[in-house]
């Protein structure tokens, strides 16, 4: 109930919306009344007078008339409906899609972007219509079963009890179908979730799977998948199967009441013949409604299932200063320090008591064997994650007291595998500044050895690029990327340097590229060259979490500690 309420701020917000929509299904409801009182005007006052038959054709029009005002203002009610519905759906998706930018990473490690597709896109829309369409039509249906049983008792109340006799059973039946059936709505939507993660992840491995011959078997696995949400909404029907005719059945009832004892009173002459004829027309307005809110009950709990979804994300607390926090001075030296910082992931230690600095400018090498926690000092330092205890400052300013947007924005970061998203060079490159004007973009381009096969793609800057960038090569992605770091100019830079090998041209193109993007700016690189680490300021030796040496290169290797055996060792690889 409570995520019911909460969808009422989104409605609040449009109020014309609301009340057009409700003013148009309270008309519409008010000309439903005039056929069967038109009907009972005509069997009772006008048949049996012949001087009164001139009226007749004046009744048929005015029950003609009631029907044409009904649709009307139910045509106009579905227009004010959509846009009503868009305009909130397009509200609270903005929201949510604004409060998944600001989870911190730690909420994305453990989701799966299928789910989170499924809440943004499918939950969000079945939610809302249960909102607008079930209040609307619920509070409407409301009125008219009150309206038309009121008139039922004025008009003969001992008929109208019996013909009201199966609504306390009908509400029994809806309460027990709305208790009972939360877990089931509430299965079929994670059901649904669960095979929609699934399918994205096995089409963002298409190529694993066909690589590894894995059709069959994923096959099996989305059928598996496919089979629980098959079977999840055969149990959502199959009660529904029973519910829906049942009600009915229970409505049907009321009918025959009425029949069995509004026929006796019209034998007994204590009911009009007319009035009898108005009774049956005004009992399915009466029930008709009833038949509304019993669907609107499967609704609602489709709803509801979706709306606890939808706020479960919505109460997820922010990423710490998100949107707070100091601002970095305008001239940053960028000075960083890391001392005794200790990190867990999800109460898995990782990194303990790392002190380590980087002086304004110097360049700072962190190796080790893979697993070491070199990544996670890079996380922490762009406040991905935050220390579990220690603290990290930058020119002296603690970092958790930084706003992010602030910190961010002074950093470059270079990943290992180059992301590009699925859109044209520009739009890549501008994901850096917004407001790059083509030659900062070819100058940067052309900084990263990145122009000359840019000028070869067909449209230039305007080529779309393909999902993560799939119709680049490898060595050509991780080149935009430098040169998107390059366009953002900032002091800080954070770079993991590819291991992927690529031939001796392009590697030797990529390090120049590298040694420009370094140059003037405090850099923190994984390093995996040796021509890297030989021009380092300073060299982290990281294993299990620690660092275990540090020094240059030549004094490391006089220590002939770890350092030096993982250089004979070959982790990495000398190419120079
Ligand atoms: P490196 O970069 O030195 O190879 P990482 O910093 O990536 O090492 O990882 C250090 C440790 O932290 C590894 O044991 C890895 O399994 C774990 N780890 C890395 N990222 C995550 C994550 N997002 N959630 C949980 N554990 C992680």
């Amino acid at each position: 109930m409570k995520s019911i309420l909460r969808v009422f701020s989104y409605l609040k917000q449009y109020p014309f919306h609301a009340f057009a929509q409700l003013g148009c299904a309270i008309g519409m409801t008010l000309a439903t009344f005039v056929f069967p009182n038109a009907t009972r005007h005509v069997i009772d006052n006008i048949i049996p007078h012949p001087q009164r038959h001139t009226e007749f054709g004046y009744w048929i029009a005015l029950a003609f008339v009631g029907f044409l005002l009904k649709d009307g203002l139910n045509s106009l009610r579905i227009m004010v409906n959509n846009t009503f519905e868009q305009k909130v759906i397009f509200d609270i998706r903005s929201d949510l899609y604004e409060k998944i930018q600001h989870l911190p990473l730690q909420w994305f490690d453990t989701r799966r972007t299928g789910d989170v597709m499924t809440r943004v896109v499918e939950d969000v829309t079945n939610m809302e219509r249960v909102l607008i369409d079930g209040i609307e039509q619920g509070l409407v249906a409301l009125l008219q079963v009150l309206g038309v049983g009121v008139f039922l008792f004025i008009l003969n109340p001992t008929v109208a009890l019996w013909a009201t006799l199966p609504v306390p059973l009908l509400a029994v039946g809806a309460w027990f179908y709305s208790t009972k059936g939360r877990d089931r709505y509430k299965n079929q939507r994670e059901a649904s979730s669960d095979l929609n993660a699934l399918l994205h992840d096995n089409i963002s491995g298409i190529r694993q799977i066909k690589a590894y011959a894995a059709e069959r078997e994923e096959l099996a696995r989305f059928n598996r998948f496919s089979d629980i949400l098959r079977r999840a909404n055969l149990r959502m029907m199959k009660w529904w199967a029973l519910y829906s005719p049942g009600m009915s059945l229970l409505r049907m009832t009321g009918y025959v009441l009425v029949l069995a004892f509004g026929g006796r009173a019209v034998m007994e002459g204590t009911l009009s013949l007319g009035s009898f004829t108005g009774f049956l027309l005004f009992l399915s307005l009466f029930y008709e409604p009833i038949d509304r809110l019993n669907s609107l009950n499967q609704m609602i709990l489709s709803g509801r299932a979706a709306a606890d979804r939808v706020f479960e994300i919505m109460d997820t607390d922010d990423e710490v200063n998100a949107n707070s926090g100091a601002e970095l001075p305008a001239n940053l030296r960028g000075h960083v320090r890391f001392e005794n910082v200790s990190f867990s992931y999800q109460n898995q230690p990782t990194l303990e008591n790392i002190t380590l600095e980087a002086k304004p400018g110097q360049t700072v090498a962190l190796v080790g064997p893979t697993g070491a926690g070199k990544t996670t000092i890079l996380s922490l330092l762009a406040r991905f994650y935050e220390t579990t205890s220690g603290r990290i400052t930058m020119d002296d300013i603690e970092l958790s007291s930084l706003s992010k947007a602030s910190l961010r924005d002074r950093m470059g970061y270079v990943t290992q595998e180059a992301f590009l998203f699925n859109g044209t060079v520009r739009e890549n490159l501008q994901l850096a500044k917004r407001d790059a004007s083509d030659e900062e973009m070819w100058n940067a381009l052309e900084a990263a050895h990145a122009s000359p096969f840019v000028k070869e793609l067909p449209q230039r800057l305007d080529t779309n690029v393909g999902e993560r960038g799939v119709k680049l090569s490898g060595g050509e992605k991780q080149r935009l990327s430098i040169a998107r770091s390059l366009l953002k100019n900032a002091p800080i830079l954070l770079l993991d340097e590819a291991t992927a090998s690529v031939d001796s041209e392009t590697e030797r193109l990529i390090q120049s590229a590298l040694d420009h993007l370094m140059k003037n700016r405090t850099s923190f690189v994984i390093a995996h060259r040796l021509s890297t680490i030989q021009n380092a300021d300073v060299i982290f030796v990281l294993d299990a979490g620690k660092v275990i040496e540090q020094g240059t290169h030549n004094e490391l290797l006089a220590q002939n500690g770890k350092y030096a055996e993982l250089c004979k060792k070959s982790f990495l690889p000398e190419k120079e």
